[in-house]
């Protein structure tokens, strides 16, 4: 794997001794590599990422990774709130209105080695290899649902959950009856912050709740139209749940 040095971004600080325990991924929605560099170097925009993936492949390193990128902005996962500290940020040359509007074979072939090298470097947990969408969801919708989270999965380098017995979804549904937890919504809600979602301004905000959603399936379910039924999307949240629910270590 080739890393490329040529540009560097300023636009960093300290980690607060934070250790690397998250890979986040983004598109820059800007139409060009070259116009990308130069957005992240430049200072007064005040955003950076360690690395920038161009769509023939070529990786460029902007921050260093010991320092602290300025790319996630607002946002949280789990307990997490501060996660430019906590992560290595990754953008991709990609734009939905423009020419870069697809996620091309060299680009997603560099973006696998990369990922591999840093999960590896750094000893870190799939499930922590996230999009911006998950960490932001009220504010960003990248890298959005024509990412090939699948692909990701597929080589160990992303979360899927796996297949729960009916038991143990049983279990889940008779927990909810005796917390009188009801409604779809809030069942969807409280899985959902488990998972690692922010949920704060879901609970009373339909638009927000909206957007938490739509976010959550362009990652894990990749169909954001109305087609998926939400009788699915509650039984596949119902299995991301409860697949994380058997696996997470009990303090
Ligand atoms: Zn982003």
């Amino acid at each position: 794997m080739k890393l490329i040095h040529k540009f560097k971004s300023l636009n960093y600080d300290k980690r607060n001794n934070k250790k690397i325990s998250f890979l986040i991924l983004h598109y820059t929605a800007l139409p060009s590599i070259a116009d990308s560099i130069k957005y992240l170097c430049d200072k007064k925009n005040k955003v950076s990422c360690h690395y920038i993936i161009s769509q023939n492949g070529k990786i460029y390193n902007l921050v260093d990774e010991k320092y602290r990128a300025w790319h996630a902005g607002q946002s949280a996962w789990l307990l997490e709130k501060d996660l430019n500290s906590a992560s290595i940020g990754i953008e991709l040359d990609f734009s939905t209105n423009n020419n870069n509007n697809k996620f091309s074979k060299l680009l997603i072939e560099s973006l696998i080695s990369l990922l591999i090298y840093l999960k590896k470097k750094y000893k870190i947990n799939k499930k922590n290899i996230l999009g911006h969408s998950d960490i932001a969801p009220y504010r960003k919708i990248d890298p959005g649902e024509k990412f090939p989270w699948k692909k990701l999965y597929n080589l160990d380098l992303s979360y899927n959950p796996k297949k729960v017995s009916l038991i143990e979804s049983e279990k889940i549904r008779i927990w909810f009856r005796k917390n009188k937890i009801y409604s779809n919504k809030s069942k969807i809600l409280i899985m959902l912050n488990f998972i690692g979602y922010d949920i704060t301004k879901s609970i009373n905000n339909n638009s927000s709740y909206k957007s938490l959603i739509s976010n959550y399936k362009s990652h894990y379910i990749q169909k954001s139209n109305t087609k998926y039924s939400n009788t699915k999307l509650f039984n596949f949240i119902e299995k991301h749940f409860c697949s994380l629910l058997l696996t997470r270590p009990k303090n």
